[in-house]
């Protein structure tokens, strides 16, 4: 695979789109200081994959976008375009099919960076990936910047190695080596954490077995107490049955007694009344009676008196 142009576009002192194409041979870029000539080769850097705003020459990711200058407003988005050609199939195999490769970063302030492969989003790793298989990456040691040189002899032997690595072309191995063992830790943590939560669920499973055991018991037991307390209130019913008709019995003999006093009252009232009428004749003649019996006293009073005054008289004339 071959690089084949760098497209900038909002990236650093790049404010419109800028292309950079790679020919043949030797490429090199020549201009006066300042003029953005390192601001190139961080682009590609940033492009495979960079994370480090420092080795950016920034405090924040967000550096990277054009932040204006005295005739040019400030813009949002930074994009930068690498395209590779694949002529000679010698790329990763799942790319083997294709002529071109397009790979692009963009970053939006407060959006975080997005990067895609062919017009397809992929993940950062994705894409560190692909270059890391072409032996190459935003770490490099092919990518040398201003002054790093001295810093590349007196590596650290670890160094040393990722540079060896690069030039045998295993980089991408390593960097897959390296993910494969992160992943098989990441595994043997879930399988950890598997287990665990095996155990725990056959706890619970245990627990939730005797509480099943006893909600039976406790179903069947209550079932047991429903029968016993239907079969005592069954019993209850009949008793408060059998009182009922009793108390029933007792009201029919009273009220059958009740009716004979009624009929003997009834039959009391009408010789009472049969007897006023004869007694209301002899009351009447008695009544009459006591009238004359007045009358007479008082006849027999006035013949006393007249008695008294004959006496009087007699006794008035014998003494004569
Ligand atoms: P030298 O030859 O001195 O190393 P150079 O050609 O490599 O210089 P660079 O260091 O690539 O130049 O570019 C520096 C220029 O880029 C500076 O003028 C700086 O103002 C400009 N620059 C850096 N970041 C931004 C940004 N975010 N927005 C606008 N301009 C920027």
């Amino acid at each position: 695979m071959e690089f084949k142009k760098i497209q900038l576009n909002g990236f650093k002192s790049f404010a419109e789109k800028t292309n950079f194409l790679i020919e043949e041979g030797l490429t090199g870029i020549v201009g006066p200081n300042g003029c953005g000539k390192s601001n190139i080769v961080e682009s590609l850097r940033w492009c495979m994959g960079e994370t480090s705003a420092k080795s950016m020459r920034g405090s924040g990711m967000e550096d990277v976008i054009f932040s204006g200058t005295s005739n040019k407003p400030s813009k949002n988005i930074a994009e930068v375009l690498v395209s590779l050609s694949n002529d000679n199939k010698d790329g990763p195999l799942q790319y083997n099919e294709l002529d071109e490769i397009e790979i692009r970063r963009k970053i939006e302030k407060d959006k975080g960076s997005k990067f895609y492969i062919n017009g397809k989003e992929v993940r950062a790793k994705d894409a560190q990936m692909f270059f890391a298989d072409l032996s190459t990456g935003a770490h490099s040691p092919s990518i040398i910047s201003q002054g790093r040189i001295g810093a590349l002899v007196t590596a650290k032997p670890s160094d040393r190695r990722a540079i060896l690595e690069e030039a045998a072309g295993i980089a991408g191995l390593h960097v897959r080596r390296h993910e494969a063992e992160l992943r098989l830790g990441a595994a043997e943590n879930n399988l950890k954490r598997a287990d665990e939560l095996r155990r725990q669920q056959e706890r619970q499973l245990a627990n939730l077995q005797k509480q099943a055991e006893e909600a039976a018991k406790y179903k069947s037991i209550s079932e047991e107490i429903k029968k016993v307390e239907a079969g005592l209130y069954y019993l209850r019913l009949l008793e408060i049955d059998n009182e009922i008709k009793v108390e029933n019995e007792i009201n029919n003999e009273a009220d059958n007694q009740v009716k004979s006093f009624n009929d003997k009252l009834e039959d009391l009232s009408m010789k009472i009344i049969e007897k006023n009428k004869n007694v209301n004749p002899i009351r009447e003649k008695n009544q009459e009676n006591l009238s004359k019996i007045q009358r007479l006293n008082l006849e027999l009073k006035s013949l006393d008196e007249e008695k008294d005054r004959l006496m009087m008289k007699y006794n008035q004339l014998e003494r004569l």
